[in-house]
This record gives C-alpha cells, structure tokens and sequence, in this order.
C-alpha cells in the first residue's frame, strides 16, 4: 500500500508558531524524507466557514496568506500537493454518505468540538455544520487515501472519528477506504502549544499567537510580555516549570546547539531548568534567550514568505493546480465509494438486469 499523507488547516488567520511546531516543522521533514508516494496540504476554507459563515472575507483574505506560511515554512509544490478544499466538490459529496453511518450523540461527545463550542458561544445554536466538521474531515482524509496524517493534539478525537467512519463503510459495503494513523510531535510541548498567555492553546480564534510572519520587534515584545511563574517575583527566588510559558516554548524549539550560540554558560536546557528552579536566574535572561531562538528561526521564514509575496499570482496558480490534481484523486476515491454503495446506477449494467427482473 502506497504511502500518503493528509493533513491542513484552515485560512481562519495567518499560521502561527503553535501551527509549526505542532504540525508544519514535520510536514517539511516528513516531505523531504522522501518516505511517501504523496502528499496533500489542505486549505480547509469549507470547514473554515462551518464557524464563520457570516464572515466569507475572512476565509477568502487568509488563503493566500496560509498558502504563503506554506511555501515561507518549506512546503515545495513539486513535492507537496497544496489545495483549496472548497475546490474538490467531490469531498462534500463523501460527506453527505458518511453522514448516515454517524449518530449525532456521538458527534456531541466530541471533546474538541465540545470544548470549541464552548468557545464560541454556540451553545445555544449550534451551526449544523459546526457539528458534523469531524465528518468532513473524515471525508478529506479518505478521499485522499491518507495513511498518516501529521497533526497537533486537539485532532486526535477527529482522527479516531474518521477510522470508526472507514471501519463502518468498510464493514457495509466491502473493503474499500483506508484507516489512517495520527501522527504526533514526538516532544510534549509541541502537542499543544499553549498561546503567550499561557492560558489555553495558541489559537488564531483566541488572538493570543505567534504569527510566523510577525515582525521580529513584535516578537520580541511579546516574548518579553509572556507569563512565566507568578510567584518567582525576585531573581533569587525558586521559580516553577509547571505552567511557565517561557519554559514550555523552549521545550518546543530549543536544541542544545542554541545553547552554545546564544548561552554558552549552560550546557543544555536541563542545566538552565535546573538553575531557574533553585533560584538566582532571572525572567528577563530567560525570555532574552528564548527571544533569540525564536528569531533564529523564524528570519529565514520571514524573508522567504516577503519573497513569495513578490509574485501571489504564482501562488494563486500553484493552489489552482493543486486543487486540479487533488479533485482528479478523490473523483477516484468517490467512484469506488459510489461502486461499493451500488450507486453507481448508470454505470452499472446489473442495474438494468435487476430493474427489467423487477428484483
Ligand atoms: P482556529 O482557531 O481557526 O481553529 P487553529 O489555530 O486552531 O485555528 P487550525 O487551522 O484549526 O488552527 O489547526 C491546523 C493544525 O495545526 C492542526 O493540525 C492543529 O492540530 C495544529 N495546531 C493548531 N494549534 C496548535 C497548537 N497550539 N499547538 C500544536 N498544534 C496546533
Ligand atoms: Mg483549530
């Protein structure tokens, strides 16, 4: 079986650095290991309007600006399809059959629709489509044939709905969808970036982000402004790791050579943790530390995505191509699906037989 990979997000804001460690760093890695037969990047518009309905020009202002954090980020268009998903029509064509192997008490146990229900104020009236998202999504990934699909934390209950979805069609109407494997950052942190409030996830609904493309003074700003331990109010005081931002972004990016770089006094980051947690180091040496990586790794994205940014009617092109090719693969995927349910009524000559036998 070929290998493939689904993954996106949706052009609800520009791509943040919670998207990155989360998700896009492995995507590169994963492209340019050379493992898979193919890829496709999704930008999810349609799922995007599920919550934004009254707000198209959101969605349609931020395409571009995903597919930009894309190709700033490493994605290669000759390696990597990148899509629009309103653009493969196919997919709500999947989701409209799947909706009927779905109950809707199982959707509502969804723990992260659930918790961005809550969110959003949807209580009261939840959008239709809202609800049954993780039944579109299951939709992409299968369309796709998806074996692995690289993505933060908060889709795991999405994943394990899509594999119930394949196990059920699959048990109706014959062998005929691929179950898919999350794949997950291997370092705790990046699971689940917290926002630089360090109260919930980094989310480009709850404006508390790191913008791949923010200028690197604004970064600076809010790396300085980031909520670390309440109670480490004096350098001298013991300070605690447990819920410190500062210390969960440097689980995220840091490698030991940062260290030699950028703070050679400390061989790694257990020795600067170790250090921060019997007192006598500062907030502000720790931020200035973290600030310097990020800006080391975020200057080369920057200035590839000002690049890119010289020509949008290529980027544009690129998405239009992608998006060909990406429907020319789940028409594929929908006529099996069509052939399994036998409705494929013209197509099918047994059709006639059985009509003419009134059977
Ligand atoms: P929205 O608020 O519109 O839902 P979002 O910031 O949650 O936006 P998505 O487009 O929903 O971003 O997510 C795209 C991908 O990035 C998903 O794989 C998701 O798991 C991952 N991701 C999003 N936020 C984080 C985060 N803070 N840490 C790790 N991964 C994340
Ligand atoms: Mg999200």
């Amino acid at each position: 079986m070929s290998k493939v990979i689904l993954t996106g997000d949706r052009p609800t804001g520009q791509l943040h650095v919670g998207h990155y460690v989360g998700s896009l760093r492995e995507r590169v890695k994963l492209q340019n290991s050379g493992d898979f037969d193919r890829i496709f990047i999704m930008i999810a518009d349609a799922q995007a309007l599920t919550d934004n309905a009254d707000n198209p020009e959101k969605v349609r202002r931020n395409i571009i600006e995903v597919a930009l954090d894309y190709l700033a980020c490493g994605l290669d268009p000759a390696k990597s399809v990148m899509f629009v998903q309103s653009a493969v029509p196919e997919l709500c064509e999947l989701s409209f059959y799947y909706m009927n192997l779905v109950t809707v008490s199982r959707l509502q146990r969804n723990p992260t629709v659930k918790a961005e229900i809550q969110m959003r104020n949807f209580e009261a009236s939840i959008p239709v489509g809202f609800l049954t998202y993780p039944i579109s999504q299951a939709a992409d990934i299968t369309a796709f044939r998806a074996t692995t699909v690289p993505v933060g934390e908060d889709q795991l209950p999405m994943l394990e709905q899509t594999r119930e979805i394949v196990r059920r069609f699959n048990a109706v109407y014959g062998d005929t969808l691929v179950e898919p494997d999350i794949l997950l950052a291997n370092n705790a942190a990046c699971l689940r970036l917290p926002g630089i409030d360090g109260k919930a996830k980094m989310s480009k609904s709850l404006g508390n982000c790191i913008y791949l493309a923010e200028d690197a003074d604004s970064v600076r700003q809010k790396v300085m402004n980031m909520f670390t331990d309440p109670g480490h109010l004096r350098v001298q005081d013991p300070g605690k790791l447990e819920g410190n931002t500062v210390f969960t972004y440097l689980d995220a990016f840091c490698r030991t050579e940062h260290f030699d770089r950028h703070l050679p006094e400390y061989p790694d980051l257990d020795a600067l943790k170790a250090h921060y947690q019997r007192g006598g180091l500062g907030d502000v040496k720790v931020k200035k530390f973290l600030n310097a990586i990020l800006q080391e790794e975020l200057e080369p994205i920057r200035a590839r995505r000002l690049e890119c940014r010289k020509d949008v009617a290529a980027v544009r092109d690129m998405l239009e191509q992608g998006s060909r090719t990406a429907r020319e693969v789940a028409a594929g995927t929908l006529a099996d699906v069509r052939r399994a349910m036998k409705i494929n009524y013209f197509d099918d000559a047994s059709w006639l037989r059985e009509c003419e036998a009134g059977a």
